[in-house]
């Protein structure tokens, strides 16, 4: 089943079941348990991320070719790093280019998401399917200058990956037993319609069950845990000369099976208040 979550003309948030040919049909119940279908079409105004995530916990270096590309060896054991939940941006929503904490360098990472649906630990890469609640597709945007210089994000990757805006998901998840074999998808990223990232989940150098297996080791994995399972070569960064989001950009990321996770580019406005932003 594809699920999506939407903001209805009143501003309340439902779930809905997302059918072949594209009719919403508004859902009732719980995302961890049981989500049944009422038989009304969903008065959609507006698609929303999938979920607000407990956790984002993101997996770098997770394609050999990615690794090769950043000049970095092939790691042990899966490198974790988190974006903090506040970065969610939902499907058509802006990746808004950071002015006040300026970044000059911000790159797209399109990924899988995997979103953990039963709370576990320790949990072995036999059986760590059997928390997958679903998939759905993530960009991992990713401010260059603030990741990688240490007088900027001292040294780790933080301050550079969890900008306002810095995690778009979507636009549907995925059950997981609409998924049979989740190494075995194409992902692509479209920068203003070029394909700029192509691979398969195939050439993950640790798989969804083994991160699940580290991830969890020793560690409570929560429900509603959103796991980034790293990204392929054709980042921007790597580009000759680097390619860098600009405004105006129109950046998806499709995953087979998933869909299409789609953002347009803006600049950051230069002041909000109560979710009110002045314009420039
Ligand atoms: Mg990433």
């Amino acid at each position: 089943m594809k699920i999506v979550r939407y903001r209805d003309f009143l501003g309340a948030p439902h779930h809905a079941c997302l059918h072949p040919a594209g009719r919403l049909e508004r859902l009732e119940g719980d995302l961890f348990g049981d989500l049944v279908p009422t038989g009304e079409t969903a008065d959609a105004a507006r698609i929303l991320a999938p979920l607000e995530p407990r956790a984002i916990l993101c997996v770098g270096l997770n394609y050999r070719r990615h690794a090769a590309e950043t000049g970095a060896a092939i790691p042990e054991h899966p490198v974790l790093f988190m974006k903090a939940p506040g970065a969610l941006q939902h499907p058509e929503s802006p990746i808004q280019l950071p002015t006040t904490l300026a970044s000059h360098q911000v790159d797209y990472e399109g990924e899988l998401a995997v979103v953990i649906g039963r709370t576990c630990r320790n949990v072995p890469r036999s059986r760590a399917l059997e928390v997958v609640l679903g998939y759905t597709c993530a960009n991992d945007v990713s401010a260059r200058d603030w990741q990688k210089q240490p007088h900027l994000g001292g040294g780790q990757w933080c301050r550079g990956k969890s900008f306002d805006t810095f995690a778009p998901l979507g636009p549907a998840l995925v059950s997981a037993a609409a998924i049979a074999d989740p190494q075995g998808l194409r992902l692509r990223t479209r920068l203003n319609g070029q394909t700029v990232q192509e691979a398969s989940t195939a050439d993950m150098i640790f798989s969804v069950a083994e991160l699940i297996e580290f991830l969890s080791a020793s560690t409570t994995l929560p429900a509603g845990t959103v796991i980034l399972t790293g990204t392929p070569s054709g980042v921007g960064m790597a580009a000759d000369p680097p390619r860098w989001l600009r405004p105006g950009d129109v950046v998806e990321v499709e995953i087979e099976g998933i869909g299409v996770l789609r953002n347009p580019v803006v600049e950051e406005a230069p002041l909000v208040i109560d979710g009110i932003s002045s314009g420039r």
